[in-house]
């Protein structure tokens, strides 16, 4: 049985071998993902990464995206082409 405060779930769980090939479990804090943008993939910029979900939580809106139509979902480059499409009626 792991010492109470490794029972807790909010610490994540890696299985790694060790040298001598015995498969020991290590914590580590979870953190935050990092945002993608959801057309090309591609990472964002103006989110705050790995942060802990309570410092997260702490941050005022303003300061977790960008404050343009589809800040912290979509890159600039992919709003700037869905903007341009939607004026010329593509969409
Ligand atoms: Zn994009």
């Amino acid at each position: 049985m792991p010492r109470p405060m490794y029972r807790s779930r909010s610490l994540k769980r890696k299985k790694v071998r060790t040298p001598s090939g015995k498969v020991v479990t290590h914590y580590r804090e979870k953190r935050t993902g990092t945002p993608h943008c959801a057309e090309c993939g591609a990472i964002l910029g103006g989110v705050p990464r790995g942060l802990r979900s309570y410092e997260m939580r702490r941050l005022p809106k303003t300061k977790k995206r960008p404050e343009r139509k589809f800040g912290g979902v979509l890159c600039p480059g992919c709003t700037s082409d869905l903007i341009k499409k939607d004026v010329r009626g593509q969409i």
